[in-house]
């Protein structure tokens, strides 16, 4: 047991209060479970958070000053780290943004460059590719004269076609037989989107899995069921969350993906086919309420602890003598 007074000395020797780190969550809403969450973790670890809205964050671009500004001119250049959760409408913007706090020497838990690659699903496919990591086998085209044979290409109906800007499973769409497949096909080329040609995976079952990868280690993954009828199993369009245990490979595809694109932050979906596990897509802004609910894991705290990590901030009082 230790006199008080030694106590006293002990405490004495530790360095003033380490104050945390400044960390700014650049979003949009700061209603959204995931932002708040997010703001809870951080200050349960001691540091100080505040909400940027992406849109009203502005900047100085200079060799010698370079700024951000937000709202009537309050300079932003005193954060340690940055948390992007960018909105897919407001990626080009938001990307600028990132950059700008990474030349200011903020570290950034996605860069930038990670975040419009994963948004671009063509690009990011190609990707994948080029890396080894299996996909549902996935055709693009541009001129609508080779319709038949795009869709022959990807072995044919029933096939998915999806809207490269797609989210939350709105722009992805199921074609039954090789006629609806080429109506679809041509009428979204009609009217000049891009769009990609798919197999479809039937034996899924209307099922996939979203794995949150955090720095090179999955910490959660859930399942995903679709409602009955319908084969997207996006909590947006009603699909159900449950927990679940990956196998090795899954897991390793899915640390695979998230490296490829350089995201320390990800939410690799996966889908379980008659040829093993297929990378789905990859998202640099994983929703954190389904999973934490289906899950139980404090993922926002992971994030944190992350940062840490990263910046090798030691949270404990350090002993001078
Ligand atoms: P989004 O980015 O809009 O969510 P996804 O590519 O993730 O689009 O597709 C939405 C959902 O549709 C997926 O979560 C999955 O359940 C289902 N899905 C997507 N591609 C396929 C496929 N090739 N085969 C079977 N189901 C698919």
């Amino acid at each position: 047991d230790l006199e008080q007074e030694e106590l006293d000395r002990l405490y004495a020797s530790f360095k003033p209060e380490r104050t945390g780190l400044k960390i700014a969550l650049l979003a949009s809403n700061p209603e959204l479970y995931s932002n708040k969450r997010i703001v809870e973790a951080a200050e349960a670890r001691g540091h100080e958070i505040v909400f940027l809205n992406v849109e009203l964050a502005y900047m100085k671009l200079d060799a010698q000053a370079p700024q951000i500004r937000y709202r009537g001119g309050n300079i932003l250049n005193e954060f340690d780290a940055v948390i992007p959760r960018i909105k897919p409408s407001v990626t080009f913007y938001g990307c600028a943004l990132i950059r700008q706090f990474d030349n200011l020497g903020v570290y950034c838990l996605n860069t930038a460059e990670s975040i419009s690659q994963s948004r671009d699903k063509l690009f990011a496919s190609q990707l994948f590719s080029r890396n080894d990591i299996n996909i549902p086998i996935t055709g693009f085209a541009k001129s609508p004269n080779d319709t038949k044979d795009l869709i022959k290409m990807v072995n044919g109906a029933p096939l998915i076609i999806k809207l490269l800007e797609s989210t939350q499973g709105k722009g992805v769409v199921l074609a039954e037989t090789n006629k609806a497949a080429e109506s679809v096909i041509n009428a979204f080329k009609s009217v000049q989107t891009n769009i990609l040609v798919q197999e479809f995976i039937k034996e899924a079952n209307g099922q996939d899995i979203r794995c949150f990868v955090v720095n090179g280690k999955v910490v959660a993954s859930m399942q995903r069921q679709a409602e009955k009828g319908e084969f997207r199993s996006n909590l947006h369009q009603g699909g159900k969350a449950s927990r679940i245990k990956i196998t090795p490979e899954e897991r390793r595809l899915a640390i695979k993906a998230a490296k490829v694109l350089n995201l320390t932050v990800a939410g690799v979906d996966i889908i379980r086919s008659n040829k093993g596990p297929l990378l789905l897509e990859v998202n640099s802004s994983p929703g954190l309420e389904g999973i934490e609910k289906a899950t139980g894991k404090d993922i926002a705290d992971s994030m944190i602890r992350c940062i840490e990590k990263k910046l090798k901030y030691n949270p404990e009082p350090v002993a001078t003598v």
